[in-house]
């Protein structure tokens, strides 16, 4: 396959974070020195969440965090056992691997961890931040919120692919980009669109059962994204949203999905954060540059996630 563009491997940009995480890590060892501890919960037997777990804990300790994971046969013990790491002094940071009932009580036992130890920044207090784009969790814009780790990652390889243009003002560096993101779970794909609407962008988000459009208007005229409809999904109107798409963003969360090559214009940066290959191995012969993992990145994100919230419980300590 002739190749024009180049292949960006998640290794390549997580690895950036790993010195800063590391140096972090130091400074706290007044307060912290056996190093911050982040606790995992796995209750389900998904092959892919055990391999993400064994990642998280290799790159935390390779960088001074140490990491422990309590597994559980029976789910109904994640609640208690929540609550205890919550209440617990020496536990800094708290993940849980989903799906654990695969049904809306996920959302419950998210909302469950608390807020300071929430390192993936699921907490409903994160997403409304988000959502609102209101970047500090208290008036004097001391304390920075927590953004969720999966789509911080993805902007964080949209820096370090230069699609945020550090020229533009703060919260404006997407400005004039075109993205097209597939994938509208609370988790990620929603939450992504709006930040990237927030930054500036115009996103067409895509789901099985429509494509929205976020934007912050004509001029970003307004200081958080608003979202229009744009029609029942059908393959015409992806093909159109995507006719001069800048970057394209997939997160299909299934085995035998390809995002036709055909739709992606000639030197689009394209983004896989699916756990299946969502692009086909032609996707080379059209991408500028292509990412097709983002997990690394995503537990790098998680780290500095951790230290933040350390940071922000040591700074409410002392006010
Ligand atoms: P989900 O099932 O909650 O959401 C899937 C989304 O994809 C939905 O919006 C759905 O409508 C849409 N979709 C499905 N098929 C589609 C199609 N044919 N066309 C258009 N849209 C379609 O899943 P999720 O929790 O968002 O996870 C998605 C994937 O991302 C999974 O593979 C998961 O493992 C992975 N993931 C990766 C990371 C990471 O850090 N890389 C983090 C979280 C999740």
């Amino acid at each position: 396959i002739q190749k024009p563009g180049r292949t960006i491997l998640a290794s390549t940009i997580s690895k950036i974070y790993d010195d800063e995480i590391r140096s972090k890590v130091e400074t706290l060892k007044s307060t912290i020195p056996q190093g911050p501890l982040l606790v995992g919960f796995l209750a389900n037997n998904d092959p892919a969440a055990e391999m993400y777990a064994r990642w998280t804990q290799k790159t935390s300790e390779s960088l001074g965090i140490r990491y422990e994971l309590r597994k559980f046969d029976d789910k109904d013990l994640l609640e208690e056992n929540i609550i205890e790491a919550n209440n617990d002094d020496t536990v800094d940071g708290i993940m849980i691997y989903f799906p654990v009932f695969g049904n809306a009580q996920d959302q419950y036992l998210q909302q469950i961890v608390n807020k300071e130890k929430d390192v993936e920044g699921l907490n409903h207090v994160y997403y409304q931040n988000l959502y609102h784009n209101v970047r500090y969790l208290d008036e004097k814009k001391t304390l920075k919120s927590i953004l969720p780790c999966t789509p911080l990652a993805i902007v964080k390889i949209l820096e370090y692919l230069k699609i945020y243009n550090p020229l533009l003002p703060d919260g404006n560096q997407m400005y004039g980009k075109k993205c097209v993101v597939i994938n509208r779970s609370e988790i990620v794909g929603r939450p992504l669109a709006a930040l990237l609407a927030n930054d500036g962008a115009i996103v067409y988000s895509v789901d099985v059962n429509n494509i929205q459009k976020f934007t912050r208007g004509e001029s970003l005229k307004l200081i958080k994204h608003q979202v229009e409809d744009l029609g029942d999904y059908s393959d015409l109107l992806l093909k159109d949203v995507c006719k001069d798409a800048d970057v394209i963003i997939t997160g299909v969360p299934l085995e035998n999905y390809k995002f036709p090559t055909e739709y992606i214009r000639d030197g689009a940066i394209c983004i896989n954060f699916s756990s299946f290959k969502n692009f086909a191995e032609d996707v080379k012969t059209k991408a500028s540059l292509y990412v097709p993992m983002t997990g690394k990145v995503t537990i790098a994100m998680l780290l500095r996630n951790m230290l933040r919230l350390v940071d922000n419980r040591q700074k409410v300590k002392h006010i």
